[in-house]
């Protein structure tokens, strides 16, 4: 199973990352064993009804990385290439997340070979309740939390909530977060990610000494972590002079005005056509100069090829994953200030976590007091992260990581080995 893992390149990646980790932890060889493979990886054969008649079968995984602090959060992904291994990484990046932010999780992530853009509204329903029931036996309110990532959204998360609660007998809202606010969703929490994210970029722009007023920004991708990113700088007078998705990239050096963006997307499907802006490629749109880059779409976006032609002075990674450990090392050497993603793109997980908490106590809270209690538990880990790193003369991703699986090292070792 281990070998079957790191033949991928996104498992390979998550693996030699909580290696280096663990070497400058120094942690013994039983614990790094125990922390590093995944707890339970469950994969589901997810069968339905087509709307023209026709039956199709998709796959369907959950990866529960730790279950020592907690019970197990994370995303569910639907995109066509989700694979095992991919699902795996993804669950070890969101447990060395939750450990960072000091949240009373495990990490953990799903996805289905699905294509959302090519399916039905009830063929993605179907596909979600009958993949609900699949895992029925490993997911709770105390076991396993879902919420959005990919391809996914609050109408998924309404589907799971519904599905589980059928089946139990009673609504159970913490089943999962990122629902909407009429079933007991918090406010704020489709925002958090891409929120969080401009808003520790904007701590970094301070502490590398540049104005925020009138810096620039790059973002790849314009989904729920691109368009947020994109609304918070732009209120925070940071001109987003380019932006890319999957269908193409646009380009304005005055800086793109996001609302009017997001109206545009929302009527034409993507960036492409934006008035007052200029297409671009969208590979080409991550080589300008700017102030910060933020590649807030899928993993291994930036590699060792490209790496060396990227002229920012700040790396906000709003998506999981986005860099691979060579370009790691070239960004370090042409002094690329990292936010490193676990840091980065946690204001989902935190929110999550509030709304989880909400739910639990039946209390709601208000979306200022939200978005401010997330605000300050993203700089304290923040301030954590700079300091470890500069303690140790260490880079700040490997300072996010060694925080991270130390917590979850340290409560393995304290809770022993059963039986
Ligand atoms: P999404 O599906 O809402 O949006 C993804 C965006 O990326 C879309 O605009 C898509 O067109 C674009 N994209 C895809 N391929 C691209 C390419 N080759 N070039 C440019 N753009 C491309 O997904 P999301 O929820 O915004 O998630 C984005 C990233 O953020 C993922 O890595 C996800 O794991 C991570 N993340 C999301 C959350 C969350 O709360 N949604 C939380 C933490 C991390």
């Amino acid at each position: 199973m281990k070998e079957y893992l790191l033949k991928s390149p996104v498992f390979a990646m998550a693996a030699h990352q909580f290696d280096q980790t663990a070497e400058f932890l120094n942690l013994s060889e039983d614990v790094r064993e125990r922390c590093k493979w995944p707890k339970r990886m469950i994969t589901v054969s997810v069968p339905i009804k087509c709307d023209d008649g026709t039956t199709q079968v998709f796959y369907g995984h959950r990866v529960q990385h730790y279950l020592s602090r907690g019970p197990v959060k994370g995303g569910l992904r639907y995109h066509p290439k989700v694979n095992l291994p991919e699902v795996a990484a993804l669950a070890m990046w969101m447990n060395w997340k939750c450990a960072l932010l000091q949240l009373p999780y495990g990490g953990a992530k799903g996805g289905i070979n699905c294509n959302p853009a090519e399916m039905t509204l009830g063929e993605q329903e179907r596909v979600t309740r009958r993949f609900a029931m699949e895992l029925f036996p490993f997911i709770g309110k105390e076991k396993d939390i879902m919420a959005p990532d990919v391809g996914t959204n609050e109408k998924t998360m309404a589907w799971i909530m519904d599905t589980y609660s059928m089946r139990i007998g009673h609504q159970v809202s913490g089943i999962v977060t990122g629902k909407p606010v009429s079933l007991l969703g918090s406010e704020g929490r489709t925002e958090a990610t891409g929120h969080g994210t401009a808003f520790l970029a904007a701590i970094a722009l301070d502490e590398c000494g540049i104005s925020r007023d009138g810096a620039t920004a790059i973002i790849q991708g314009f989904g729920n972590v691109g368009r947020y990113a994109a609304l918070l700088f732009e209120r925070l007078g940071i001109k987003v002079i380019g932006v890319s998705d999957s269908k193409g990239a646009i380009w304005n050096e005055k800086g793109l005005s996001i609302k009017k963006l997001i109206a545009h997307t929302e009527e034409f499907g993507n960036v492409k056509g934006f008035p007052q802006s200029d297409e671009i490629d969208g590979e080409e749109m991550l080589y300008q100069s700017c102030d910060i880059l933020a590649p807030c779409a899928l993993d291994m976006a930036i590699h060792k090829d490209n790496a060396g032609k990227i002229q920012c002075r700040i790396l906000a990674e709003g998506a999981n994953g986005p860099t691979t450990p060579e370009a790691d090392d070239i960004l370090e050497q042409k002094g690329v200030f990292l936010v490193p993603d676990i840091l980065c793109n946690s204001g989902g997980v935190t929110v999550s976590y509030f709304e989880w908490v909400q739910n639990l106590q039946r209390m709601k809270w208000r979306r200022e007091k939200v978005l401010r209690e997330m605000e300050m538990k993203l700089h304290d880990a923040f301030d954590r992260v700079l300091s470890f790193a500069k303690e140790n003369k260490i880079s700040q991703r490997i300072a996010a990581l060694s925080l991270g699986v130390k917590e979850s090292a340290d409560v393995k070792s304290t809770r022993g080995l059963f039986p």
